[in-house]
């Protein structure tokens, strides 16, 4: 393999850096770059399940993810006066099952970075063009620098940056769930002890959940909206937005949103997946969210980003650096597996922000299916062996 080595990955959360794991182990020279001036630590947490739990295993990473692994003792759905309504033990709250670990965002991709020690990481580091040329991409830099890369791979999430150079809108596109998610940390004024926290009513949904840090809480609200939110632009109206929802909802809503301002790392966004028909066009491919996202919905994003990226590192192994062939096999190989995870996203989606209350008998019933479902998406795909 002596051609085509030189790629540039954009986006160092879980695509990217997991992606440059397997480029460097089979002789490629991949540099990451990442927008964040720093490495974000904490976050919500997230899921490594099936499949993508014998990839981290495969990494040698999977021991050092399960010693930082999030250590919920169960999961209570209360109603609007915070009574209980329903109660799970155990891993099996958060759907997970066998070697499936959750861990929060922040910690994971500290494990991921420390796995790539030789791989170039420049933090604080922003595309502003890419052009594709015969042999090579050509890539100008927010600084001004230019350079040329034989590969670009696009790892900057949901609203990546680098689809939008290479794609028009009409290659993609972002398909609206019909629903909101914002994340947020507050105090933890209700002193949960590492529990998660539900209330759920008239197509709205709040969590709070405490884990390791006991002083720390984190707040997520969700909410279905029949139509297309507008003045959603900036935080001031996202949280505005949030007290229009949510205000008396029950529970602990009002006391939230109150604390909200107290949060330094609030989050908001639409629950949106990506649809396109291939995830490369010439030397550019797109992996991860920027690529596949299935919503949070889906709980499987994570997978996701990692299967992808092995997968594509792979297929260039194969084709010994040949990106076409490499290429087209990744858009085979992923397709139903990304398939597979986005309707299991539209369907939690449908089956959650029920209207009117929700029952312990609803609450039950959709937790055995989804858990069901989880696991067959997790591992609707088999993994090559590349090495
Ligand atoms: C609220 C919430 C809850 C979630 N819950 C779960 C869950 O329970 N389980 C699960 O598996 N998944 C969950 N997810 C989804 C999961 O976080 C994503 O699927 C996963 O992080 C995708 O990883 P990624 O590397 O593709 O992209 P991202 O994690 O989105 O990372 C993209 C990276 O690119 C960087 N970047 C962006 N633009 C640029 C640019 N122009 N130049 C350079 N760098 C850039 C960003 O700073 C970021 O570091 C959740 C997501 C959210 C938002």
């Amino acid at each position: 393999m002596n051609h085509n080595r030189k790629i540039l990955i954009i986006g160092a959360s879980i695509a990217g850096p997991t992606i440059c794991y397997w480029l460097k182990k089979y002789g490629f020279n991949p540099t990451l770059i990442e927008r964040s001036k720093q490495l974000r630590t904490g976050g919500y947490a997230i899921d490594i399940r099936g499949i993508a739990a014998d990839i981290v295993k495969k990494m040698g990473i999977y021991d050092d993810i399960y010693a930082k692994r999030t250590s919920l003792l169960s999961t209570r759905y209360v109603d609007a006066d915070g009574q209980t309504l329903s109660e799970e033990h155990g891993e099996k709250a958060g759907f997970r099952e066998g070697d499936d670990v959750e861990i929060v965002r922040g910690e994971l991709v500290n494990i991921l970075l420390k796995a790539i020690p030789d791989v170039p990481c420049h933090f604080h580091k922003e595309i502003i063009s890419l052009t594709q040329k015969d042999q090579v991409v050509e890539v100008t830099f927010k600084d001004g620098h230019i350079e040329r890369y034989d590969l670009v791979m696009a790892a900057d999430g949901l609203h990546s940056s680098a689809r939008g150079m290479t794609f028009s809108d009409e290659d993609c596109q972002l398909f609206n769930l019909g629903s909101y998610i914002s994340v947020f940390s507050i105090p933890n004024y209700l002193n949960l002890n590492r529990i998660q926290v539900l209330f759920e009513k008239d197509q709205k949904l709040i969590s709070m959940v405490s884990d390791k840090d006991p002083d720390r809480a984190f707040a997520t609200f969700a909410f279905r909206s029949k139509k297309a939110l507008s003045g959603i632009a900036n935080e001031k109206e996202q949280k505005k937005c949030l007290r229009d929802w949510f205000c008396d909802l029950g529970w602990a809503s009002n006391k939230i949103l109150d604390l909200i301002n107290d949060s330094d790392d609030f989050y908001f966004d639409v629950m949106a997946q990506l649809k396109i028909d291939s995830w490369t066009k010439g030397r550019v491919a797109l992996l991860g969210d920027a690529g596949y996202c299935a919503s949070p919905l889906s709980g499987q994003g994570t997978s996701l980003a990692i299967v992808g990226a092995y997968i594509l590192a792979g297929e260039l192994k194969s084709a010994e650096g040949d990106y076409s062939v490499a290429f087209k096999r990744y858009n085979e190989l992923m397709r139903p597996f990304v398939d597979a995870n986005q309707d299991l996203g539209v369907w939690v989606g449908e089956s959650f922000l029920a209207e009117g209350e929700v029952s312990k008998e609803i609450i039950e019933q959709r937790s055995s299916v989804i858990m069901e479902k989880m696991k067959m998406a997790a591992n609707a795909i088999s993994l090559p062996d590349y090495v």
